[in-house]
């Protein structure tokens, strides 16, 4: 029987950096579960990448739903190899106005949703041979940046949990890794910047490539985490960022 290829979930994969990830896995021959909620960006983006792009909907921060969402691929498409934990939420707003609320709704997507995902599939692989992980966290995370403290929280969690998730999981198989993305052209990055010219410029002048990067950068990234050129990285926070974390 001829051996079907490996099999990825790329979370967020309806837009912006998760599509960019989900095109260069797809055209590596890999088939590549994107899961998002909005089911019409969904069906345009399998359109963009064919037939190796399966769109699934899913609300990602509706906990309860994940093990029978997780079981509901495996039993359509065979063992996972690959998971990137890439949807994630951001919001702007001073520190003083921001919600209990507001705060939780941030930490519920980019993180209580990336580890009880990670939790369901990370089953699965254990049972078939193991797979990688890759997280995704932001500049966030290295240095602090005013008015996005929900955030932040996120993704110093996220870079956290990848060292623990990989020291708990490499043994058997499971290597994990994050991507520390720089200041990437996405829907994301526009409401951040594009209002903002005083922190735009701050993000250029401390980008020593001098540009914002583009979501392929960030794809091909994750297509050499996701692969056996990486067989021996595993923990490791790798910042795709033109310089902008060491930039003066
Ligand atoms: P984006 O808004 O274009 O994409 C995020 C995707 O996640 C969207 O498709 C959205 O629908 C999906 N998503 C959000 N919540 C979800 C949920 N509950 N269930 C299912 N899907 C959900 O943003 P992007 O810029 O492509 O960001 C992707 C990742 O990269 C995020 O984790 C973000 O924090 C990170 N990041 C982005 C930048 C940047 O400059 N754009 C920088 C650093 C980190």
């Amino acid at each position: 029987m001829e051996q079907r290829s490996k099999l990825a979930i790329v979370t967020g994969g309806g837009s912006g950096i998760g599509l960019a990830i989900a095109a260069k896995f797809v055209q590596a021959n890999i088939r590549t579960v994107i899961i998002g909620r909005d089911e019409k960006k969904l069906r345009a983006a399998q359109q963009q990448l064919g037939t190796l792009c399966i769109p699934v909907s899913a609300d990602l921060a509706q906990l309860n739903n994940l093990p029978a969402l997780v079981q509901q691929i495996v039993t359509g498409h065979g063992p996972v190899n690959i998971l990137v934990n890439n949807a994630g939420i951001n919001m702007k707003k001073i520190f003083t106005e921001v919600t209990d609320e507001e705060f939780q709704r941030i930490l519920l997507t980019n993180v209580t949703s990336v580890f009880a995902l990670s939790r369901e599939v990370v089953k699965h692989m254990l049972g078939n041979g193991g797979g990688a992980i890759i997280n995704i966290s932001s500049m966030a995370a290295q240095y602090g940046i005013p008015k996005v403290i929900a955030y932040t929280a996120s993704k110093s969690a996220i870079e956290g949990m990848t060292q623990a998730m990989a020291v708990e999981l490499s043994p058997q198989g499971i290597r994990v890794n994050c991507i520390a993305p720089g200041f990437i052209a996405t829907d994301m990055s526009a409401k951040a910047l594009n209002n903002d010219p005083e922190r735009k410029q701050k993000v250029m002048m401390r980008t020593p490539m001098g540009v914002l990067g583009t979501p392929a950068d960030i794809g091909d990234a994750a297509l050499f985490l996701a692969g056996d050129a990486s067989r021996y990285i595993t923990g490791v926070v790798l910042p795709v960022d033109g310089g902008n974390s060491i930039g003066f």
